[in-house]
């Protein structure tokens, strides 16, 4: 250091090393002299980090006396020059700027304020200057570059939350990147972060370490700034209305990019954590690397759970861009009405009109943000970004049926087949549950060469002409014509005030009916826990008793899988599993594709071969190759994500915690189900099933923004059934918000 007090004529009194990004290898240190003078000593090692450090200085030195605020400026040598050779390494010095750091102090309206209004005048000042040096850098922290970030998922160690970056960042690439050019574009400070800023009061009294400034969309320091000052908020979305109105005090921001800041702000807060989690990795984290980390994720879990729209709402509200939307309500709905006809159902009274989705979240046009308990069919989560990358990738690459040979069908076809019992070794893809059971009972039909189905009361197995035909849910309901000569309807196994109370005379009673048949049944098709039922599971043994039955009197059984399967139950991946059965034939559909159309008949080679009669077997989408790897990598998630484990632990607590409100109120007169595959039935004071009630904590719970169903015979049956990466803390939300219904509503008589 004796060099730098000969330069500059000052004696050093104490050196302080001082922390920085560990992507730079310049060196940083607080020097403070004989009267207390205190200056930042950087030295660069690098060559081109020092061309960087001067272009910084030369920027700088341009605007620095223009603006209302300091920013760094090198101590000029006695010569004139701004550089020197420090340790072989050229060095600048710089004047120490005081100040609190905004990260230090608490952040009044005022200091929100006047850092918008400051950054406004920084970017005004940054606009006139010119730097080939500066616009050519390609820097990953540059939101403009989110994407480079992509490769460093994999040293984020949790599933879950690769999977909420890799969403966040594939949403830059889709709705960012292609348009991005379209933005004002300037040389930018880019690492407005909190440690970046200044405060003297209410005031921003200085901007340092300008070491990422480059040439990109001059929002992009808005952004940045919004994204820190957002971090350890109690409500982080407060912070946006001041700050916008001080930067449009100077400059008038465009719808456009009003309109970007949201996913700008999740893009840096990806950027930030991928390059945490690679420091972390790479065991080059220090305090400087990490400090954001923890408010980080909390603040993109919460963006994650946060409609869309009203986070953009936000925004646009604090720059005077929000239009209050006219359109009337129920516009949509007249024209649904009449486009289609009214056996198209809704949910609710009222219905919702849905606008986007995020794993257990969907998010309405008004702004709500829902927590899903019933949508089954995004088994993996809403808008998973695996599954919507392999179908963009795949549809891009060929989409073709099974006439040809794929990988995509093989692959997909040997791994789901890894999750059955060995004689199962047979798979017919299909487009739905509803084709799946329909093409169940084709075979069937025409193996055994024979018609009758013996199927269970209140049961659904899709929506073909055959499916409505076993599906008594169906003939037996509205607008259904009863049974048709071809069926047996046997009693549901249903030990809560079921017409038995043993499996054994539910199995008995339905052997003496199969008995008295002219003919055997061709088929036995049931759900292993009945979802139409009432979320019912079938009496322990029942099915072990029939199968063995069945399977002596060449009865084929058929499981229909399209609500039970795939790890949702917690022990078992199966629901048969649950019953120590085999079946003949397994029905797939819904969870298999997360919402893309798949479905599928599982069965043996036996029964395959029998069903190769000479007619070929072909449907034009079932097996398609982009339906094959979505089913891969719906089973890859499933393993990743610890999905079935998940649906075990968080479903035994959410079945622990209906138990506990039963026992507060008599209403609820059962709960049940496995994993998360459960349902809470309703009974009034006087023994009778509460259709009223279970309709009204339904909507009421809507009105609360969350969404389940009814069902059951008495429709007094709710139903959970939601995306398995439901949490601890849905439940939690769940059972406070309907405990709270429960007390403040009268049990009907
Ligand atoms: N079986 C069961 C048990 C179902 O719940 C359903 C759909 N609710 C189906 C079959 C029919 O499936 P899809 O609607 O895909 O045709």
């Amino acid at each position: 250091m004796k060099q730098v007090e000969l330069i500059f004529g000052i004696t050093i009194s104490k050196i302080q090393s001082l922390d920085g990004d560990v992507n730079y290898t310049n060196k940083k240190y607080l020097i403070t002299d004989d009267i207390g003078t205190k200056y930042i000593l950087k030295s660069f090692p690098d060559e081109n980090e020092w061309i960087l450090a001067k272009e910084e200085s030369i920027v700088l030195d341009k605007i620095g006396n223009r603006l209302s605020f300091k920013v760094p400026q090198n101590i000029r040598l006695p010569d004139g020059s701004m550089f020197f050779e420090y340790e072989n390494d050229k060095s600048k010095l710089l004047a120490h700027i005081e100040g609190r750091f905004i990260a230090d102090v608490p952040h009044s309206e005022e200091l929100l304020f006047s850092l918008g209004e400051k950054i406004a005048e920084l970017d005004i000042s940054l606009q006139a200057i010119e730097s080939p040096v500066l616009s050519s850098r390609i820097l990953f922290w540059d939101i403009q570059n989110t994407h480079l970030s992509l490769p460093k998922i994999v040293f984020i160690g949790e599933a879950e939350r690769r999977k909420l970056i890799q969403y966040y960042i594939d949403r830059f690439i889709t709705f960012v990147l292609p348009v991005q050019h379209l933005l004002r574009h300037s040389i930018i400070h880019g690492d407005l972060n909190d440690y970046n800023i200044l405060v003297d009061g209410d005031c921003i009294s200085g901007f340092l370490d300008f070491g990422d400034a480059t040439y990109s969309p001059m929002v992009n320091d808005l952004a940045i700034a919004i994204t820190y000052l957002m971090l350890n908020k109690q409500n982080p979305f407060e912070v946006i209305l001041p700050i916008i109105k001080g930067y449009q005090k100077h400059i008038s921001l465009t719808k456009f990019e009003v309109e970007l800041l949201p996913e700008l702000i999740s893009s840096r807060l990806c950027i930030s954590l991928c390059n945490s989690a690679e420091k972390k990795h790479l065991g080059q984290d220090n305090d400087y690397v990490l400090i954001s980390e923890k408010p980080a994720w909390d603040l993109l879990e919460l963006w994650s759970r946060t409609n869309p729209i009203e986070i953009q709402n936000y925004f646009l509200e604090a720059a005077n861009f929000r239009e209050d939307e006219n359109v009337a309500e129920n516009e949509i709905l007249k024209i649904r009405s009449r486009v289609s006809g009214k056996s198209l159902g809704l949910s609710y009274e009222e219905p919702i009109h849905m606008t986007s989705a995020l794993f257990q979240y969907m998010f309405d046009n008004k702004g709500n943000s829902y927590l899903d308990c019933y949508n089954n069919i995004p088994h993996v989560g809403h808008c998973h970004p695996a599954i919507s990358r392999v179908i963009s990738n795949q549809i891009r690459t060929l989409n073709t049926n099974t006439r040809y040979l794929t990988d995509a069908f093989n692959r997909c076809s040997e791994r789901l087949l890894e999750y059955f019992p060995k004689q199962l070794t047979k798979i017919f893809y299909l487009n739905s549950g509803s084709e799946a059971s329909d093409l169940a009972i084709r075979i069937a039909r025409t193996i055994t060469r024979r018609k009758t189905v013996a199927v269970l009361e209140h049961g659904y197995h899709g929506n073909t002409s055959t499916g409505i035909e076993i599906s008594s849910y169906k003939f037996d309901g509205k607008g259904g014509n009863g049974i048709g000569s071809n069926i047996l309807k046997l009693p549901l196994p249903n030990l809560f005030k079921g017409k038995f109370i043993s499996a054994k005379e539910y199995a008995r009673h339905a052997i003496n009916s199969l008995e008295q048949l002219p003919e055997k049944p061709c088929a036995f098709v049931a759900e292993p826990i009945s979802g139409c039922g009432g979320q019912v599971p079938l009496a322990e043994g029942y099915l072990q008793i029939l199968y063995e039955y069945f399977a002596a009197n060449g009865i084929i059984a058929i499981s229909d899988e399209v609500q039970t399967g795939f790890g949702r139950l917690g022990n078992w991946f199966w629901g048969f599993e649950m019953h120590n059965v085999t079946p003949d034939i397994v029905v797939l559909g819904k969870p298999m594709g997360n919402g893309h159309p798949v479905a599928a008949v599982i069965t043996t080679a036996e029964i395959a071969e029998k069903f190769s009669n000479g007619m070929e077997f072909f449907s034009s989408f079932g097996g398609n190759t982009v339906s094959c790897e979505v089913v891969s990598s719906v089973l890859e998630v499933i393993e990743t994500e610890s999905l079935q484990k998940n649906a075990k632990l968080v479903g035994k607590y959410f079945k622990d915690e209906l138990h506990i409100l039963k026992d507060k109120f008599p209403i609820i007169a059962d709960v049940r189900g496995e994993g998360l595959f459960l349902g809470i039935e309703f009974y009034t004071n006087s023994g009778q099933p509460d259709k009223l009630t279970a309709n009204l904590i339904k909507n009421k719970l809507k009105e609360k923004l969350i969404l389940t169903g009814t069902d059951g015979p008495f429709d007094n049956v709710i139903k959970i059934k939601p995306p398995l990466c439901f949490t601890k803390d849905n439940v939690d939300s769940f059972i406070d918000k309907i405990e709270d219904i429960l007390r403040n509503n009268k049990p009907s008589a």
